[in-house]
């Protein structure tokens, strides 16, 4: 099913994200963390696109893997950097040959070692001509990202957010937001995202902070802003393991359970293949 039909019959719609395991791991370690999400009933799972296309083959089997075994929707991510036109209808031909119906359509990010990349080498410069490039090859469900604090190459928010409204007119049917930690944000993201016409369902990406070290990287990298109250936490219970899980799943699902009451379309759960950590949350809002 399209993920743009599960919009029009449900409200939240709640996804969940996974990776594929590193290639130096088996494909089948992912297949028990898949056991236990599905036990969650989310409306679909998504599964990214390692970078440049590393992970080409892992995500479609592993999406394929959840729709034709599991029966749960499923959606691929697709990145469009350093692929030609070619590549991606192979690609797409692909996914569509195992009745996946849903492709989140995506930039990418520069290749590690060329951060000065000059994107319009490629066949899609951004992920708005990827959008509409797969709309006008067929009957396909395509997502987009939105960044409730702006995209990092962006150095104007309105900027960043006129672009994203040009990627939903080329055919997008939903968006998911990079993860961000006060719902704040993501409130006042919707606001102007509406104010300037952009109508299509937005699912707000919730990432639980299980482990102090790695948000700290995870933050680097896409540049969220950290509320004074998580950072307090990290700053508490980084060093510890245990407490630090605890507390980022209290802080996750306080996040979720505002969500909830305020209506929202959407919630996106980047899951980091942690399947007790999200069941728990999910316990905590009455959802599991
Ligand atoms: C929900 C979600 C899932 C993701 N999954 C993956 C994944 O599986 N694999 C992966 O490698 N990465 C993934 N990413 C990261 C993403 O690839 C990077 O954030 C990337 O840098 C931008 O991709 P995009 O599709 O948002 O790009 P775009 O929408 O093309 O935007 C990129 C930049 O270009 C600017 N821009 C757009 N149009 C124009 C224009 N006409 N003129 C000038 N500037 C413009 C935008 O403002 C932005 O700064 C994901 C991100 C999110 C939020």
């Amino acid at each position: 099913m399209k993920i743009s039909e599960i919009y029009l019959q449900k409200n939240p719609v709640i996804s969940f994200e996974i990776f594929p395991p590193k290639s130096t791991t088996p494909l089948e370690t992912i297949f028990s963390t898949l056991a236990e999400l599905t036990k969650l009933h989310p409306d679909y799972i998504s599964v990214t696109y390692g970078a440049g296309g590393s992970s080409r083959d892992r995500t479609k089997e592993i999406a394929s893997r959840i729709k034709n075994q599991y029966g749960i929707e499923t959606m691929a991510h697709l990145t469009c950097v350093g692929q030609s036109e070619a590549e991606i209808d192979q690609i797409v031909k692909e996914l569509r040959q195992e009745n996946i119906e849903n492709v989140l359509a995506l930039r990418g990010d520069p290749p590690a070692d060329q951060l000065d990349f000059d994107f319009s080498t490629c066949d899609f410069q951004y992920a708005a001509d990827l959008v509409k490039h797969i709309k006008s090859q067929g009957d396909i469900c395509v997502g987009a990202a939105a960044y409730p604090e702006g995209h990092c190459n962006c150095t104007r928010l309105s900027d960043d957010l006129d672009h994203l409204k040009n990627k939903v007119d080329q055919g997008v049917d939903f968006l998911i937001t990079q993860l961000y930690f006060d719902n704040r944000v993501f409130y006042n993201f919707m606001e102007n995202a509406r104010r300037i016409g952009i109508e299509c369902p937005v699912a707000a990406g919730v990432l639980p902070v299980l482990n102090g070290k790695q948000i700290k990287r995870i933050i680097s990298l896409c540049g969220a802003s950290m509320p004074a109250k998580l950072l307090m936490m990290v700053d508490k219970y980084g060093d510890n393991n245990d407490d630090m899980e605890k507390a980022g799943i209290e802080y996750a699902s306080n996040q979720v359970q505002d969500l909830l009451d305020n209506g929202v379309e959407g919630i996106h759960l980047y899951t980091m293949n942690k399947p007790q950590q999200i069941t728990q949350i999910l316990r905590n809002v009455g959802r599991a």
